[in-house]
């Protein structure tokens, strides 16, 4: 047996559907995944930054280490000249201008063998930076891909919303206006969960699943047919 309100139980069978997929275009795993994606490239990049910094920093070391050796190795060759010069003829003095060349070819060596230090160090780092970008390269192809899934799978989901609303459209031109507006107002009541409209059936709400008394349930059935009536305990639209 069909009432006049029970379009309202179609046009609900099919808005309770569309809810479901509108939750579940929401929560689509994808979006987290790519959240923490994002994140990754984000971690990746702050790291970079320091790597760089660092970088810099020992480039400018480097540099003026660099400058420090070519003073240090242009004193000693003079210093060296010198002793070669002929010019020394006093052995003390020589033993003196000896020690002099040893001692700067000996801060020299000193000096060079921390650049070659710093080089390593520079090597390292930039290896560093190179695996940094690699890894970059990797969390944006992985984005990509995500934001790929994302869009197909909102594309399906919307391609389903379109099915069901055309499948809406001649159920709700089958409702009275005062009771699909009913419907509206209390579909935006969280407390119903989206579901409104209940069947009564045998003197028994299928909403909450109370049994009405019998005196109400007697009125109710001797309204219009297309009277609205509301279930009494939990105000749901009743479809008799
Ligand atoms: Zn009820």
């Amino acid at each position: 047996m069909s009432s006049p309100l029970s379009p309202l139980l179609e046009v609900q069978r099919l808005d309770l559907a569309a809810d479901k997929l509108i939750v579940h275009r929401r929560d689509l795993p994808e979006r987290e995944s790519l959240v923490a994606c994002e994140a990754q490239a984000a971690s990746l990049d702050a790291d970079h930054e320091l790597l760089r910094g660092r970088r810099e920093g020992l480039g400018r070391s480097e540099h003026e280490l660099e400058v420090e050796v070519q003073d240090v190795a242009a004193k000693a060759q003079e210093a060296e000249d010198k002793l070669y010069s002929g010019t020394i003829t006093s052995p003390k003095e020589l033993g003196s201008q000896q020690e002099e060349v040893r001692l700067l070819r000996q801060r020299q060596a000193g000096l060079e063998e921390r650049e070659m230090e710093l080089l390593e160090e520079i090597d390292g780092l930039e290896g560093e930076m190179a695996q940094n970008r690699s890894a970059r390269e990797r969390s944006d192809a992985e984005a990509a891909e995500i934001r790929e899934a994302i869009r197909k799978a909102e594309g399906e989901i919307d391609a389903e919303l379109a099915r069901l609303a055309e499948q809406r459209a001649p159920w709700v031109q089958q409702i009275p206006p005062a009771v699909l507006e009913e419907y509206d107002r209390l579909r935006a009541k969280p407390k119903l969960g989206g579901r409104v409209a209940a069947q009564l059936g045998d003197g028994r709400c299928d909403g909450c699943g109370i049994k009405l008394p019998v005196l109400e349930y007697k009125r109710m059935r001797e309204q219009p047919d297309d009277a609205v009536i509301r279930c009494v305990s939990c105000g749901r639209v009743l479809v008799r």
